[in-house]
């Protein structure tokens, strides 16, 4: 090592203990200022003016480099951060990020990561049983939500009976019935399955953007008649753009009727589970084969962190196998909870769990409950202020944080109504006070916002609206 100063120095403890208080303390500080009422939310730079900057950068330190870090980065502890669905971690659970980074067990086989494969273990029991799941299930976790979802068609792929994919690829042409509304990782996962444009069949949506239970049938019909096998059907809870839940019960009993696999894809809405007031837009969850749940969007842990659960452990544990093998060799995967590799596609995995570990065992349970309730109620919050403002209107009265309304000007069609709340979208992200977002539902362009900051008050949303007024008018 001697021989090495580079290496030498960067594994001297004394000057990580001395940049890991600098760094804190930094940081620190940027939660600090984040909350003063000036601050901007944004930091909007072209994409090329960015690269040039980052080209032309001088690093220094990495205090330094921190600062101007910051100075380019999206700020979401800003209470005026509503933008996407990614949690505004608790500061915690941003430390418990260090210790993963630090100690880099690797999960995949026991001897590599023996505390985090039985503290996962413990947090995938709390997941099932939250969702109302018995002891015959099981789980995993892995990194993200599309890789979840991924994860969970491929078991359900494999669930079916006579054939072996994993052995013979797909025999079959299978399909897979899903909202209009669902999230585009359920696309590409079915595409990476090798199924192709006839494998994702779109179910139309109500009035509330949620899956038209009527139009199920019909799809259902239709596919099966032109000669494809229903695989799975796919329940948004909730789905993305608006926040909707799909009726859960329905789905789940339609598939129990005619023997397809139900997955859940609760990635956003499924923290639900933790509130007592808001669990029942999931009535009908514990129906599902399959359930993902992302703790990095509402249950305030950094990316990536997902549970996939299972209602059966045998689905969970035969993914990665060929079916035989499952049973003639292997019949021990489930046993083999400690060596997760087993049943997940990743092999290096983060210890994840810690993330959501620490904040439950450090403030208790009742956190989640209280950051879907809080969130949920902002949600609340800001369509009563939209619903009374003469200039503003709601796409749909929300189910959740998320929440789709448009400005409203008299005498301008939906083109030119398209048009200028559009423009406002921009000027908003270019002007970096508030962050927010926007979609199109049936062809109307929607301002959208996603509470995601329980730091978010009643003030700030009233100066969204009238910061989109004035802006209006300036124009
Ligand atoms: C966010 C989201 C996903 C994708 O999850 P990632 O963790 O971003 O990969 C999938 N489905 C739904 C409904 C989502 O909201």
């Amino acid at each position: 090592m001697n021989n090495y100063p580079l290496l030498k120095k960067a594994y001297n403890s004394d000057d990580f203990e001395e940049q890991g208080k600098a760094l804190i303390e930094q940081l620190t500080q940027h939660l600090k200022s984040t909350q003063l009422p000036q601050s901007p939310a944004n930091n909007w730079q072209d994409p090329l003016e960015q690269l040039h900057y980052w080209k032309k950068y001088q690093f220094n330190n990495i205090n330094s480099f921190v600062d101007d870090l910051l100075n380019h980065s999206i700020h979401l502890h800003n209470p005026k951060y509503m933008g996407h669905q990614v949690s505004v971690p608790a500061p915690l659970s941003a430390l418990s990020n260090l210790i993963i980074g630090l100690l880099n067990n690797g999960m995949a086989v026991y001897e590599m990561g023996p505390a985090v494969n039985a503290i996962e273990k413990i947090v995938i029991e709390l997941f099932c049983q939250k969702a109302g799941y018995d002891n015959q299930a099981n789980g995993i976790m892995t990194s993200g939500g599309t890789l979840a979802n991924l994860t969970a068609l491929l078991a359900a792929r494999q669930a079916m009976k006579d054939s072996d994919a994993w052995k013979d690829g797909n025999s079959k042409k299978n399909a897979v019935l899903v909202s209009a509304q669902a999230h585009y990782s359920i696309d590409r996962a079915i595409r990476v399955m090798g199924l192709g444009d006839t494998g994702i069949v779109l179910v139309p949506v109500n009035d509330c953007f949620a899956m038209d239970n009527h139009s199920l049938q019909h799809a259902y019909d239709a596919t099966v008649s032109s000669g494809l096998n229903v695989m799975a059907i796919v329940g948004s809870c909730c789905s993305t753009s608006t926040g909707a839940y799909d009726d859960l019960d329905f789905i789940g009993n339609f598939c129990q009727e005619k023997n397809i696999w139900f997955h859940a894809d609760g990635a956003h809405g499924g923290a639900a589970i933790f509130s007592e007031k808001h669990k029942h837009l999931l009535k009908g969850l514990d129906i599902a084969d399959s359930i993902i749940i992302d703790t990095h969007k509402m249950m305030m842990t950094p990316a990536l962190s997902t549970v996939v659960l299972f209602k059966d452990k045998n689905h969970g544990s035969q993914i990665f196998h060929q079916k035989a093998q499952y049973l003639f060799e292997d019949k021990g995967i489930d046993e083999q909870w400690f060596n997760s590799g087993l049943r997940t596609f990743e092999c290096t995995k983060l210890m994840m769990c810690l993330k959501f570990y620490i904040l439950w065992k450090s403030y208790g349970i009742e956190i989640f409950e209280e950051n879907v309730d809080c969130l949920f109620a902002l949600g609340k919050t800001f369509a009563n202020i939209i619903t009374q403002h003469p200039s503003f209107e709601l796409a749909l009265e929300p189910q959740t944080n998320i929440v789709c309304f448009r400005f409203l000007q008299k005498g301008l069609n939906k083109k030119q109504l398209n048009l200028l709340n559009k423009t406002i979208r921009q000027t908003l992200l270019e002007d970096n006070e508030f962050y927010i977002v926007q979609t199109t539902l049936n062809e109307t362009i929607y301002l959208r916002v996603t509470l995601m900051n329980p730091l978010t008050n009643d003030s700030h949303l009233y100066q969204l609206l009238n910061k989109i007024t004035k802006l209006v008018q300036l124009h």
